[in-house]
């Protein structure tokens, strides 16, 4: 029996790749160190397109491969595929929705205690003998009974909502439409700020939610207000960001991403009152398993009839 071919962009893991073999023949692009040539040359061959979040289809893969059929892609955003694009010409492209929910909201609750208790900082204090030498460390502040603010409520905002609850929040949020639940909603990002203590953002990336939390927003959320990120670099105003947390305008944040990954600005790094990981929220082995495996059932059910498990919704129509 023929393969079909795939253009694999990034890395995937040795399961994934045993479970495609049967079936697909896997050419890897960043393999070819002349890129141009190589995409000239075969990119006409490509019905299929493994990718994942960070690397998207490029323009010069996209432009390279006029015979797609299908793009299928590791992790929930794909802001870096033109989904909009592809939908108009037919082409299937599929993402990882709801396997990530709860290691994402995980991510933020470990990022919201870490920075409110102060753990690094803590940490710091309890193994550099500090606590000998000084004494107790300082009182931080609590999560029980906050207002918190969730910029998005869909998937995985819904699912850290589940959490604050347990925590005793009182939830805001904002989103495009409002949702049928019993949180405030707010019309915009800087209203749903003005209303909370502690500000999560959790939308997609994009032109659209570009700089979604700036200055304004930031300001807004006050000197006692934490502001956490597990969505994605773009959406917050980073140089806004350092400038609220050296002046004191906020109280500190927990960021996982960043606007040029994985260059994080050195003054985020400098302050005590920042919680960095680097864009790991979904990153346990058990999560990532269940990503990969539903990249791969992607692929092998569009191969037997056309159609992909988890569409984006740009193309649940085609
Ligand atoms: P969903 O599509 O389920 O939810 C997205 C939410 O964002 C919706 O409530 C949507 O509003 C809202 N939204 C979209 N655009 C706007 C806008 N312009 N203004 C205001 N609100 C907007 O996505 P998921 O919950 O599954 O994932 C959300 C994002 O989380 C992903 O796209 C990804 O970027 C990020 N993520 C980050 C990870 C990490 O490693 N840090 C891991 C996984 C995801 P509405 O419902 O009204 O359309």
């Amino acid at each position: 029996m023929t393969k079909t071919k795939l253009l694999q962009i990034g890395g995937i893991t040795d399961r994934m790749r045993d479970a495609l073999a049967p079936d697909f023949d896997i050419d890897i692009l960043f393999d070819h160190d002349d890129r141009a040539e190589f995409l000239a040359a075969n990119g006409a061959d490509y019905p299929a397109i493994l990718t994942n979040g960070h690397w998207g289809v490029p323009d010069d893969v996209a432009d390279a491969t006029p015979n797609l059929k299908v793009v299928s892609s590791y992790g929930v955003g794909y802001d870096a595929i033109d989904a909009d694009a592809y939908a108009a010409r037919g082409i299937k492209v599929a993402h990882t929705p709801d396997v990530l929910n709860d290691e994402v909201a995980d991510t933020f609750v470990m990022l919201w205690l870490a920075v409110s208790r102060e753990l690094i900082p803590s940490d710091r204090h309890a193994r550099s003998g500090k606590w000998e030498a000084d004494g107790n460390y300082p009182l931080t502040r609590t999560v029980q009974n906050r207002r918190v603010g969730i910029l998005g409520l869909g998937r995985i905002g819904q699912t850290i909502a589940d959490r604050c609850e347990a925590f005793g929040a009182e939830i805001h949020y904002h989103s495009r439409s409002r949702k049928d639940v019993a949180y405030t909603y707010h019309e915009t990002a800087k209203s749903c700020s003005e209303a909370v203590e502690v500000l999560v953002a959790i939308t997609p990336g994009g032109p659209e939610t570009r700089h979604m939390v700036n200055a304004e927003v930031l300001e807004a959320l006050g000197p006692d207000g934490f502001f956490i990120n597990v969505a994605r670099g773009s959406v917050c105003d980073e140089a806004a960001l350092v400038e609220a947390l050296q002046h004191g305008k906020i109280a500190g944040a927990g960021l996982d991403v960043f606007e040029e990954e994985p260059k994080i600005p050195d003054a985020l790094k400098a302050m005590d009152n920042v919680v960095l990981t680097p864009h790991v929220a979904s990153g346990t082995h058990e999560t990532r398993q269940a990503m990969g495996d539903l990249v791969v059932e992607n692929l092998q059910q569009w191969l037997k009839d056309g159609s992909v498990k988890t569409p984006v919704p740009e193309c649940r129509d085609l």
